[in-house]
């Protein structure tokens, strides 16, 4: 399979992990856009958000609490952070495996650039 991040998932390519657990993998952005910038995805390798399932409903669901659960690891739940899914060129998504972004630790705009 020649996806990045499911080699990420089998340890094939090297990353700063900080969470796993049976269906979910969490890691550092390679190329941070704020001072915690987290890709928090799925083991199941599904290339965009407009391809998920009703069956993919908790795993969705689970991306976003572990997202909450890491941002209270990384002490910017009081101070606010942004979870973000980019799907298919418009938004610039780079990377076809679903991620969730986690970002924190400076303030955003609104509305995103
Ligand atoms: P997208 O634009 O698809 O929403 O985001 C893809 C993200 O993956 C980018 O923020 C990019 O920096 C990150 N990324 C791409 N390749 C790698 C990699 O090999 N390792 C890590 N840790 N992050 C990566
Ligand atoms: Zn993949």
């Amino acid at each position: 399979m020649e996806c990045i991040f499911c080699k990420i998932i089998t340890g094939e390519i090297p990353a700063k992990l900080i969470y796993q657990d049976d269906d979910i993998v969490a890691f550092r952005d390679i190329s941070p856009q704020a001072p915690i910038h987290i890709l928090i995805i799925p083991r199941k390798h599904i290339e965009r958000i407009s391809d998920m399932k009703d069956e993919d409903a908790g795993l969705i669901g689970n991306l976003v609490l572990v997202g909450k659960k890491i941002a209270q690891d990384e002490g910017i739940t009081e101070s606010g952070f942004r979870l973000v899914f980019n799907n298919n060129k418009d938004a610039g998504q780079a990377v076809f495996h679903i991620h969730l972004h986690l970002l924190g630790g400076r303030k955003f705009s609104w509305p995103p650039g």
